[in-house]
């Protein structure tokens, strides 16, 4: 059973070729959040990202046995909370926010947090620095303290803060020091990654020491359409670093799929249904030319290899 914590959509894709490309990379259950970084969407507007998630709904509509839709809102907006009760009743279970222009602590944002807090809805934060030059300065993990406010809301904490990981570490170790359990824990992070190749065994490795597997779990921040060979690359970078480190099976248990599976508020024996649903087929060959022409002109640098950027790197990120 493996969940991907992380898949960002465009607008551009459609159910039957996300699904092909999960079972291509041999992915379980996806979590899909809304677009808002691709031509038409933008966090700076809100009419888009009800655009966006209204997208998103039809997207998983039918499909919920495998793809989790996350609205993505602006919680700055003065109507975020009643979009969020809609993107919920269209179908979506969760929240994506990227801090940018706002930082978690702001009065203006706690309503929507405390509406997500209302819905009972997982959240997801970018944390961490920005690849595109946006200012990272609103990511800082201590600044997501703030939603401690709000007992029982299950947040996950993208990218493990880099280049802020030990700052996030300490932040997701509070409650495991007060013996707090760690599927009822706040704090959780993906290890989707921001950190460059050299930073990422350290990094993985101090996160498997001071928090355990319990915390982490699995992202391929990967944008839709893709390719599920896309996927399994980034895939393959995580089993790869889980080898090196030599995690047991019960690590890779919780990494892959247990940590998510708590945040999301699946239960084992339900997500254990989901994964015997889950269709497994072989990877088939895509041709490059159709897999660059559905990708659209952010993503084809990247699929090609751009020889200016660090191999492992995403052009944008959140
Ligand atoms: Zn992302």
């Amino acid at each position: 059973m493996i969940i991907d914590a992380h898949v960002h959509c465009t607008g551009q894709e459609r159910s039957s070729e996300v699904l092909r490309s999960l079972d291509q990379a041999g992915i379980d259950m996806a979590v899909l959040l809304a677009p808002f970084l691709s031509e038409g969407y933008s966090l700076e507007d809100p009419a888009s990202l009800r655009r966006g998630n209204a997208h998103l709904a039809r997207l998983v509509r039918g499909h919920e046995d495998r793809l989790i839709g996350f609205a993505v809102l602006d919680p700055r907006s003065k109507d975020a909370p009643e979009d969020l009760q809609r993107a919920y009743d269209q179908g979506l279970r969760g929240v994506k926010m990227v801090p940018t222009g706002w930082y978690p602590y702001d009065t203006e944002v706690q309503p929507l947090f405390a509406k997500a807090h209302e819905l009972k809805l997982p959240l997801l934060f970018h944390s961490g620095i920005f690849i595109d030059g946006r200012s990272g300065r609103f990511c800082r993990p201590t600044f997501f303290e703030a939603l401690r406010d709000y007992p029982g809301l299950k947040v996950a904490l993208a990218h493990l803060g880099w280049p802020w990981t030990d700052e996030a570490i300490a932040v997701g170790l509070i409650e495991l020091i007060h013996g707090v359990a760690p599927d009822h824990v706040m704090f959780r992070f993906d290890i989707s990654f921001g950190p460059p190749p050299v930073y990422r065994r350290e990094v993985l490795s101090k996160a498997l020491a001071v928090l355990g597997p319990d915390l982490l779990q699995f992202g391929s921040d990967c944008f839709l359409p893709c390719s599920g060979a896309h996927i399994a690359e980034r895939k393959g970078w995580v089993v790869d670093l889980l080898d090196e480190l030599e995690v047991d099976a019960r690590g890779r248990e919780r990494i892959w799929s247990g940590t998510a599976a708590a945040w999301l508020g699946l239960d084992a024996g339900e997500a254990a249904m989901r994964a015997a649903r889950a269709k497994q087929g072989p990877p088939e060959a895509e041709p490059e030319s159709r897999l660059l022409a559905s990708t659209g002109r952010l993503f084809t640098s990247l699929l090609r290899g751009d020889e200016d950027r660090p191999p492992g790197l995403s052009p944008v990120c959140c």
